[in-house]
Formats: C-alpha cells, structure tokens, sequence
C-alpha cells in the first residue's frame, strides 16, 4: 500500500508558506483585531512625516522614556529616547548586558509618498483658484486625480512662529482635489502611455473659486483666497515660501473585506513598521542587549539630508546613550558597539497581486496573510545597490523567530530585471552591522490606499517583540 500523497513523510522536508490565520488561536485572533485597530487610529493620527513624529513620541513619553540629554548615567532597564527636528525619532531600552555586545536595532522610515506644495504655489486660472505641487516620492500620478485630498503641514512665518494647517480631516471641512478629463473628451489623454497621461506639472490643486467684488480687478479670485489666508491664519503669499504644506488622501484606514482581514490606507509604507516596530519596543522590558529603534524621514527620496538615514542622527545618538552607559567611553567604544550590532531593516515589500502576477515570480514572492516577510535581497538588476544580508544573520532571525511562534515568510522585491527598489538597510549596514530586510507585504505599494494584511502586521509586531527579548 502506498502512503497517502498528503502523508508522505518526505512532504516535512518542503518549503511550505502558511497562513497566519491557520495558525492563530481564538485568543489570539482577538489580539489581531485590537492591536490593528490601534494601528488604524495611528495611520489617521500620521499622515504626514512630522505627525508620525509627534505621534510617536506622545507613545513612547507615555511609556516612561525620557530625553537621554537629561540622563546623567544610564542603567540596564532605562528607557531613552532622541528627536531631530520634528521628523526623526530613535527610542532605546538599556539591556543587562554591556553595550559593547552591539544593540538589537530597528529602522523605518515615517515619511510616504505624496504631494508637497511648491514655494509658490497659489494662482488662478478661468475663474478656478489652484494651488500648484511637486510630488514626493514614488507615485503613479493619476493615482491622485479625482479624489479627495486633505491639507496638512506647517508655514513658518518670517519671524520664526509657526502656524499649523490640517484641513480635510474633520466631518463638515472643506476639502481639496485634482480634477481628472471627462471621458467623453480623454481620445487623445487614453492614447497615451500611463506614465505620460498625467503631467508632473498637471497635479494642480483646486482651492477656491469666489471672486472680490470689482470685475476690474487683477487676479480677483486669487486675491480673495490670499484674503481668506490671512484672515485664518495670518500668512501672507510669501510665507509659503518657508512652508511645508503636503496633500495627502482625506480618508481614513479603513477595514477591507467582509471578514476585516485587511486594512485599507494612507502611508502604510513604512507606517505599518513604525507602529509595529515602536509598540514592540514600548512592550520590551529589560532586555538582554539594547532594544533601539529609530525612525527616520525622507526614506522616499533617497535617504538624504539632516533626518534621513544617512545623517549623523543615529551614529550621535548611540554616542549619547554609550557615554552615559559605558565609563571610560572613547572612539572605538562606539565602533565596538556598532559593528557588534544587529539590525532589521523594517519596510514594506510587494505582495503577490492575483491581478498582477506577471511582475513577480511566484515562488519566491510574497503573500499577503503570510507573516511577516524577510528579503535577503532588495535592489534592482544583479541586486545593484543592495544589502544582501548574510546568511548566518538570515538564520539568526529565523531561528528566533521559529523559536517565539512568528510566522514569517520569504520575499523579494519582484521578478529579476522588473524593477526594483532600496530601503535604509544599507545605511544601517555602513555602520558594521548585520542588517535584513524584514517587514509586510503590501498590495497597492504607493498608492493613495494601500492595503495590507491585518495577520501580518500582527506577526510584525510579534516578530519585533521577539528581535528585541530573543
Ligand atoms: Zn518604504
């Protein structure tokens, strides 16, 4: 008699991806749905760089982390955390051993795709009053046509004060679109190619449309909203100028599916790990090694500037925590400490899409509802510009994960030669350290409304937790 084929004992030895819900208990299931709807409430609260800040430094201040400037010393238990200039944000546990072992490190990145106004961008045009943009990030333009967007971001008047704008989010509050061709007239626009369809310089804001009173009067309807400016907020046209004002989608994360499996929003790229990744560190306590987090900006352009990855932000940091837990701290105290460290790199990648499957290759990508996803590899051609994390580093993450209950998977950033793309790991990895892709699958990467699985932020939060106690 032949062994049934589902029975074969040679069947352990495959590659099998499993279902996070096939592996959940009851009690467990219930835990998926309340932390992903604390997770919901942090993607409305974040939309933009600075909000995703703030936002997570009220988290971790009322966790009982305090400004490691105010620390004189610091000991094994001690929670710490650093700002840079509202937009990048590292928190610390001190572990039991000493720091010299290296640190148990997790980056994202808080910064998502969208549509930043440029420094003038106020004019009319037909009776219509638009505020002109120039995108930020990857983005598929006519993904932001025809749909509801909401105003976020910060003017700094000339005298240093601040005014704030958050416009779209409130019920009863005016909101802001891009108007798209009727199809009636779009022959020549639906001929075109879909990178062409749109024009970088076409993602013009409409803001207004009441004119002064006065038909003579140049640029009336412009006028009357620069009216309108200065009465609510005290600006003028040329505070704009030193402004960061972002348009992002006016909706909020929503539950997707008859069953809720999936959650539905803005900016889950990297959000999805910023949450994850800062919850699992506010659960730990008193860790072996130092549990660190940092959560960077400008990931979506390229890492550069003062609080991106590649600043000095992290490095001056770690220099702040070291000299207050090391004594006799010098130099190469700091270089111990960092090529003695062990990094995930925690982004999003690419789940398989039924509707898109030509773009991947099936075995090796990932699935949504898979747990948490680990990329060797990201880059694009023969892996350009990757870090390709090592194999013992690989084996360690699984092996902790496989010992705390994660379930996780394997993925890669679509099929060789389609493309690619870069996360903050090999900015972590210049330090020394050993550092790995590891984070959750999306569908609809960049667009105005991501989806993502609720089991595998789930599993990121538990995979975190468990990289942080291992
Ligand atoms: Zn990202």
């Amino acid at each position: 008699m032949t062994v049934p084929k589902e029975q074969h004992p040679a069947l352990k030895l495959a590659y099998r991806r499993r279902n996070v819900w096939d592996c959940l208990s009851g009690q467990e299931k219930g835990l998926v749905m309340a932390i992903t709807d604390n997770y919901k409430s942090f993607l409305d609260m974040a939309k933009t760089e600075r909000e995703a800040f703030e936002t997570s430094l009220r988290y971790v201040k009322s966790a009982g982390f305090r400004p490691v400037d105010d620390a004189i010393a610091l000991k094994p238990g001690d929670r710490v955390f650093a700002v840079n200039r509202h937009k990048a944000l590292i928190a610390a546990v001190i572990g039991n051993k000493p720091l010299e072992y290296g640190l148990n490190v997790i980056g994202a990145h808080m910064d998502s795709p969208r549509l930043d106004l440029k420094p003038l961008p106020i004019y009319e045009e037909e009776g219509l009053v638009l505020f002109k943009t120039h995108y930020y990030g990857g983005i598929k333009k006519y993904q932001w046509l025809s749909i509801p967007l909401a105003l976020h971001g910060i003017v700094i008047r000339d005298n240093g004060e601040p005014v704030y704008v958050l416009i779209g989010e409130k019920p009863g509050d005016p909101i802001f679109t891009i108007t798209d061709l009727l199809p009636h007239l779009a022959k020549d626009q639906m001929d075109k190619k879909m990178a062409d369809a749109v024009a970088g310089e076409g993602l013009n804001i409409l803001v207004g449309g009441i004119p002064l009173a006065g038909e003579d009067l140049k640029d009336r309807f412009k006028l009357a909203i620069l009216e309108h400016l200065s009465r609510e907020y005290a600006i003028v046209e040329e505070d704009f100028i030193s402004a960061e004002l972002e348009l992002v989608p006016a909706w909020q994360a929503r539950d997707i599916g008859f069953d809720r499996s999936f959650i539905g929003g803005y900016g889950q790229d990297d959000r999805v790990c910023v949450y994850t990744a800062l919850r699992a560190l506010v659960e730990t306590t008193a860790p072996e090694l130092t549990a660190l987090v940092v959560l960077a900006d400008k990931e979506e352009i390229g890492s550069n500037g003062n609080t991106g990855m590649e600043s000095v932000f992290f490095t001056n940091t770690i220099r702040e925590i070291a000299s207050r837990c090391v004594s006799g701290y010098k130099e190469l105290t700091l270089r111990r400490i960092m090529s003695n460290s062990r990094a995930l790199s925690a982004d999003v990648n690419v789940g398989l899409d039924p509707g898109f499957k030509d773009v991947v290759e099936t075995m090796n990508a990932a699935r949504l509802g898979a747990g948490l996803v680990l990329t060797k590899y990201t880059g694009s051609k023969g892996k350009y510009e990757s870090n390709d994390a090592h194999a013992e580093f690989v084996a360690h993450v699984r092996r902790v994960f496989n010992n705390a209950g994660v379930i996780w998977q394997t993925g890669e950033l679509g099929k060789v030669d389609q493309g690619g793309g870069g996360t903050i790991a090999h900015l972590l990895a210049a330090h020394g350290m050993d550092v790995l892709d590891c984070g959750v699958a999306l569908l609809g990467m960049h667009s105005p409304f991501e989806v993502a699985s609720k089991a595998d932020v789930y599993m990121a939060y538990k995979g975190y937790r468990a990289f942080y106690t291992r």
